[in-house]
């Protein structure tokens, strides 16, 4: 490698750019930091692009429990996120697509699912209500248990990325971590100095930051143990959840059963205009390690049992797997609500939600002092490429399988 002149000073310095790393960069930015993203992919892959992008203020952990801590600490999420979505909160998120502004909560008969609902409006900032038929979709129109709808707004991930990305577009670059990425430790264990390659033209870029925060997700792992920083910091919860596309109404909610969200289904659109939907909650838990055409028919016998009027003559089925990449909890349960560690100049950060990224970057803003420097030099780096934004899992599967034959069909 060939050392450029001299390194860059810069603020801060975030690595991965999905949900978190884009909110962070956005919150710093306008604190007043000098601050670059490091995407070593596509921006939003992994988590942020597979997610159904629900915008949940607690039900999960509510229906079950009554207000849990993390019920206490999702439940004003839902609100920061409208006024975000809606123009009137930074970051700006106005022009995200919306797939829906509430969802539908519906009950499979039996005692505890009723008593869940029932549960659910307490201890939650949005209360389910009352759905009268009308104002159902259709595939609920005939259900005769309770129906009701929460006011969790339902976003389109890729939308979302792709708007932080264009209003940041000369802060986010593209790195080859294999090759392109190096960096020097200082005597305390934080990040001294990081050198950069070009993915195109090779030419090295010297990076000095202040501080350094890890929000690639999964990948954080990976980073932590290059930095030689304490281990078994994260886990990950697998799902394996399965896509369904076709003549397909839209509809997004959740089918409670045993006071859990049994299915939680959301709605899209494909590149071809086909109704897509992600079919997630329980069952993309129980299906891990099932194959795909055993994780395709019991999606299959769970929509039947709870959307029972619905015709899925035509319907094309896939599947996909995703891990949610949290800090480490006892036991494996989910964390109570966002991680944040600091190790020298180092945050490493997870969400542990979509939903609760604000939150985590509130303590990540807190964290990072703003220092007044007028004579640092600007940052030009015009020239260097820019991260795309990931493809969602239903654009990149290969197969489809008929929902009335075995036959595979290809895209
Ligand atoms: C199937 C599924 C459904 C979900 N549904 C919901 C939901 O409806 N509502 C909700 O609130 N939460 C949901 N979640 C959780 C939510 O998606 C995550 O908590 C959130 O998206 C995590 O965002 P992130 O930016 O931390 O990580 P990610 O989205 O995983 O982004 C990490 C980024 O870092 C990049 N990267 C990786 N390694 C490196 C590296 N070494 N250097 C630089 N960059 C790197 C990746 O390319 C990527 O861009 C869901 C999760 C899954 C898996």
């Amino acid at each position: 490698m060939t050392a450029p002149s001299s390194p860059l000073p810069v603020d801060v310095l975030v690595l991965g750019g999905g949900a978190s790393g884009l909110w962070i960069l956005d919150v710093l930015h306008r604190a007043g930091h000098r601050v670059l993203l490091l995407e070593a992919g596509s921006l939003g892959q992994g988590q942020t692009i597979a997610s159904q992008g629900i915008i949940h203020g607690g039900l999960k952990y509510a229906l079950r429990l009554g207000p849990s801590g993390s019920a206490r600490m999702i439940r004003d999420m839902p609100l920061r996120w409208r006024r975000a979505l809606g123009g009137e909160l930074a970051p700006n998120l106005a022009g995200t697509q919306l797939r829906s502004d509430y969802c539908c909560l519906w009950a499979m008969p039996g005692l505890r699912s009723r008593i869940g609902l029932l549960g659910a409006r307490f201890g939650l900032r949005t209360k389910p209500l009352p759905m009268p038929i009308e104002a159902r979709p259709e595939p609920l129109k005939s259900w005769t248990g309770p129906v009701a709808r929460i006011d969790e707004q339902v976003i389109e991930p890729q939308s979302m990325l792709s708007l932080l990305a264009s209003q940041h577009r000369d802060r986010c670059l593209k790195i080859d971590l294999e090759s392109g990425f190096e960096f020097s430790m200082n005597a305390q264990g934080g990040v001294d100095l990081v050198r950069l390659l070009n993915p195109e033209t090779s030419a090295p870029l010297d990076l000095q930051p202040r501080h350094v925060v890890l929000a690639a997700g999964a990948g954080n792992e990976r980073i932590r143990e290059l930095m030689g920083l304490p281990g078994q910091a994260m886990q990950r919860r697998p799902l394996h959840m399965v896509v369904a596309r076709g003549s397909l109404p839209r509809l997004n909610g959740h089918c409670i059963r045993h006071g859990a969200p049994w299915l939680t289904i959301t709605s899209t659109v494909d590149c071809a205009d086909r109704i897509v939907w992600q079919i997630g909650g329980t069952i993309a838990e129980e299906c891990v390690g099932r194959d795909r055409k055993e994780t395709i028919e019991r999606a299959r016998n769970c929509i039947h049992e709870a959307l029972p009027d619905l015709d899925l003559a035509g319907i094309q089925f896939g599947t996909y797997t995703a891990d949610r990449a949290e800090a480490t909890t006892d036991g494996g349960a989910r964390p109570e609500g966002p991680a944040l560690l600091v190790d020298a100049n180092i945050m490493t950060t997870w969400p542990t939600k979509l939903a609760l990224v604000p939150m985590l970057c509130d303590a990540v803003n807190e964290g990072i002092p703003v220092v007044a420097d007028e004579d640092e030099p600007a940052i030009d780096l015009h020239e260097w490429p820019r991260p795309s934004v990931a493809l969602p899992p239903w654009e990149r599967e290969e197969t489809w399988t008929d929902v009335h034959s075995a036959a595979v069909a290809s895209t």
